[in-house]
Parts: C-alpha cells; structure tokens; sequence
C-alpha cells in the first residue's frame, strides 16, 4: 500500500489505538464476527475521534500564527472539551461558544472545559442556530481588536483539514486488520458533524478495499450528511490539491457511496430511549466497553439490531469504531439503574 502525501500534524493522540475482536458479542447476535476500533483510547483528556482531527487542524492553527482558538457546540460537546485541553497543553487561549439551555450541573464536558481554563459563553438554541455567524464573528472582532490572533475552528473540526484525521485513521485500522489475517467488509461509527464519516469514507475509497463506510446519524437525516460528507471531501480536494499531485485522480467526491443511517436517532441529538440504555448495558456487562447515550450507544445500537435484522448477513468482519465520548455518559445517569444494595453486618 502506497500512501498518499499528506501535510504536517501535531501529534497529540497515543497512535495507533487497539483494535480487539468482540467475540462473546459476537457469538451472541451469531452475525459477523465484531471487532472494536479502540479510538477512545486516543488519549485521556482528548480521548475520542476529535483527537485525530485536531492534530491537523491545531498545525494548521499554530501554522497561521494564531494564539487564540474559537469553537462550537453543544454545552457537553467533546469536540469542545477536547479543543479546551488541546489548547491548554499547547499554551493557547481558548473561547468555546456553546449552544444551550445551561445545565444546572457543572458536569461531564462542561466540568472538564470548566478546568481546562477556556472562556465559556453559553447561548440559547432560539439565538445559536439562526444567529450563530454574527455571534463566531462578533468574537472573532473582539479578540482582533484586543491585538490577538483567533482561529475559528468549525463545529467537531469537521472541514477540509480535519478530514486527514481519518484518511490517516483508515490506514493504521486497515494495517491492524491486514495484521490479523482480514479485511472488513464494513467498518461503523457515529455521525455528528460528519467528520469521521467523510474521513473514513475517503479513507477506505483511497484504500480501494471494496468497504462500506456504514454511518450512523446522531441528529439530521442521511441526506443532510450525504452533503455534508460531499463538500468536506471537495474542500479537502481542492485546498491540498497542489499537495495530492497526482496520487489522486478525478473529481474524488463523484466516486464515493456515503451510506447513513437515520434510522437510530431516537428523539433528537442527545436524548435517548429504553432500548438504546439496554444495548449500552449489554455491551458493558457482556464485553466491558463503555458506551456514551448521545454518538457512540446510538452507533452501537444501531449496528446490533441491523445485525438482527439480517441486514449484514453477507458479511463476515465488522469493525466498529469507538470514537469516545464516555463523559457523555455521567451527566445522563438517571436513565441508568443503580443495582447496588445497601447492607449490614451481621445479616440480621
Ligand atoms: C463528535 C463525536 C462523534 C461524531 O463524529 P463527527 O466527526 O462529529 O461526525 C462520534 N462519537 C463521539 C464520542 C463524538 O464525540
């Protein structure tokens, strides 16, 4: 396997992460065998996918001269979090512009963006969605004018640059799988702003290894991603361009399937049902993996109805990436029963 050219990154996640099969999971659903793509292990204060892409995007950053990070989410992003602790260690500022309502805890990400020092502003979904240019802009001015140099990192590092997150992500997965004596036929994860998908989609095309990139939504529906995935691909195509040469042919986004799913979403981003708590539950008890309610449990839950359902039957190696998120899950605890019982001794 030759691999493309790419450009310079910070290295900030401990690469590459395990990869394990799953195999009492597996016996149990008695579809493809399951393999774990260990990403939350990419690091502890920046664990998750959005590592990946931030040691590309924050090159880019320091690149351009800049001494102050912008970005965005919601009040328990882990792209935030991990964007505050990434500054943290690299003696950046840092804003983070979330999109409410305010949680009455100081918990999970919120806690942890808390600690990490960033400048925090809090505004309400009505104002962030409709408005949420002129608010990145007002506080892009802002810092300008204090003599600063900002740099707006868009919602999960989703763009052009971030993209190579993933690209790079595909090759140590398939080098691992290759190690094991396989190719996947389907590799899944979750899809939030779409990052992690366009990069492994891209990926595996560039690897030319015939496997589905399988997404599963967390919000919006799979047309939404099947543009968005298109037009981070043609941002990275044409801004590295004079890079790529040649090792890549064509209009890349005309040749990609973008498969996603809509089908796991539940009620909206963030919120969670019964069954979704069940398969969370299952993976801790039977495998030992800590699942978050709002991307990876929704991924997860996803794959393994779609493996009752018949859905992957002609497939015999799936991998599923783990891509973190596990701070998520602390400040969801009420969907979760607390089995301990409180004794004495002597037994009466
Ligand atoms: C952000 C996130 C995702 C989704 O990744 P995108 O690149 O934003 O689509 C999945 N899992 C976890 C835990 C995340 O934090």
């Amino acid at each position: 396997m030759t691999s493309i050219p790419r450009p310079e990154k910070i290295s900030l996640a401990n690469l590459p992460t395990p990869l394990r099969p799953l195999d009492r999971l597996s016996e149990q659903l008695g579809g493809p065998r399951i393999w774990l793509k260990q990403d939350e292990l990419t690091e502890l204060a920046l664990s998750g996918n959005k590592v990946r892409k931030l040691e590309y995007v924050l090159a880019d950053a320091v690149q351009s001269g800049a001494d102050t990070l912008l970005t965005c989410g919601g009040v328990q992003s882990n792209h935030c979090r991990a964007t505050a602790l990434a500054a943290a260690r690299l003696g950046l500022d840092c804003h983070l512009i979330l999109r409410g309502p305010m949680e009455t805890d100081n918990d999970g990400n919120l806690l942890l963006d808390n600690l990490a020092g960033a400048e925090i502003t809090v505004y309400d979904g009505s104002q962030f969605v409709p408005h949420f240019d002129q608010i990145r802009d007002h506080w892009l001015a802002h810092y300008k004018s204090q003599g600063q140099v900002p740099y707006f990192i868009p919602m999960g590092a989703s763009n052009g640059v971030g993209l190579w997150g993933y690209i790079t992500g595909s090759e140590e997965l398939y080098e691992q799988t290759q190690t094991e004596g396989f190719t996947p036929e389907v590799i899944v994860c979750a899809t939030g702003s779409g990052g992690t998908q366009a990069g492994l989609t891209l990926g595996w095309h560039l690897l030319n290894r015939h496997t589905r990139v399988q997404a599963y939504a967390v919000c919006d529906s799979a047309s939404y991603f099947q543009q968005k995935v298109l037009t981070d691909v043609a941002h990275w195509q044409q801004r590295y361009s004079p890079l790529l040469g040649r090792s890549v042919a064509g209009n890349i986004a005309t040749q990609l399937s973008v498969h996603t799913s809509e089908d796991y979403i539940g009620p909206g981003y963030a919120r969670g049902y019964p069954a979704l708590y069940e398969s969370m539950t299952l993976a801790a008890e039977l495998e030992g993996i800590l699942l978050d309610p709002v991307y990876t449990g929704k991924a997860f839950h996803g794959m393994i109805e779609d493996i009752k359902l018949g859905n992957y039957q002609s497939v015999k190696n799936i991998v599923f990436v783990h891509t973190g998120g596990v701070y998520g899950l602390f400040p969801q605890r009420v969907h979760f029963n607390n089995r301990a019982r409180v004794c004495t001794w002597p037994e009466e």
